[in-house]
């Protein structure tokens, strides 16, 4: 199912070696320590990282698909989208691979959860190390690995060949600022960039400390009219590290209804979903492979 509109726009991506001295500069004023530095990736599938491709690089693209519209006020439920066609709309190779946030394939699993896309392919095989979360009979965190190719109403894709290749290694610990981590790289891609769009994808490690991440429960059986309806239905917890965080975010919309920054936690310790925020910030510590894109896709774009 390929009627999905699609919206294009090749980006004016500097080279990473001009992102290394504004993000230095911003991360210094909400941590500690940091670093950044341009370095070749090292292979993304191994511990703790487990990516279902070696690198980043080669073809980098983000695709923002659908949106919250279709979850609120009522879902949308004709919303099902898979890898395979997404792959096929953001125009990738023959071998490929995307990782990002998602909601969960509800139509699968039979109730709404929170999806950690980790896929990729080559011409005969494919390699799925997705996780999702959802919230178990107790009202607990649940997260595990799935093996499917869907998903439903919302996804914030970074897709690229997969190659190893140059990447920004980014290192961040103990936070004294008000800006957390992905917050921090946002806001200094904007002072130095303005409205040039700088679209970063790829992944993060909270090593130390815990974070604030929230679940999505099951489908609301009354509509949910405002973001604080939202809110009171969504479930929060503090999750430990070491959490693996899959992350799509930009600097600046150009008026395309793009989620500015969408991450997605997974660990093998049932802990896993949407980030919000680092929540011990005297020990957190972060390490991160971003790689920038070129060209961005705005897919099913809800209306209105
Ligand atoms: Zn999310």
């Amino acid at each position: 199912m390929l009627a999905w509109s699609v919206q294009k726009l090749a980006l004016d991506a500097p080279s990473l070696e001009d992102l290394v001295e504004p993000l230095a500069a911003g991360l210094a004023l909400n941590f500690q320590h940091s670093s950044v530095e341009v370095v070749s990736c090292p292979d993304l599938r191994e511990s703790p990282y487990s990516l279902a491709a070696p690198g980043l690089c080669g073809n980098p693209r983000i695709a923002d698909i659908g949106g919250p519209p279709n979850l609120a006020p009522t879902p949308k439920l004709d919303r099902k989208y898979s890898f395979i066609d997404m792959v096929q709309l953001m125009e990738m190779g023959s071998k490929g691979a995307i990782i990002g946030a998602s909601a969960g394939p509800f139509h699968v699993l039979g109730v709404n959860s929170e999806l950690m896309p980790n896929w990729s392919y080559e011409e005969d095989a494919i390699t799925n190390r997705t996780h999702y979360a959802k919230i178990d009979g107790k009202g607990e965190c649940l997260c595990k690995r799935l093996n499917c190719e869907e998903f439903g109403l919302m996804a914030n894709l970074f897709g690229s060949d997969g190659k190893p290749g140059k990447v920004l290694k980014i290192t961040a610990k103990i936070r004294t600022g008000a800006d957390n981590f992905t917050a921090s790289i946002q806001r200094a891609l904007k002072d130095k960039f303005g409205e040039r769009i700088i679209s970063v994808g790829g992944v993060f490690l909270i090593k130390k400390g815990k974070a604030n991440l929230h679940v999505m429960p099951d489908f609301s059986s009354t509509p949910l009219k405002s973001r604080e309806e939202v809110e009171k239905w969504l479930r929060y917890f503090d999750m430990t590290a070491p959490l693996v965080c899959l992350s799509v975010f930009h600097s600046h919309d150009p008026g395309l209804d793009l989620r500015l920054e969408h991450t997605h936690c997974f660990s093998d310790h049932n802990q896993g979903g949407h980030y919000h925020d680092d929540t011990t910030p005297a020990d957190v510590e972060y390490e991160a492979y971003f790689n920038v894109a070129d060209t961005l896709y705005r897919i099913d774009r809800p209306e209105g």
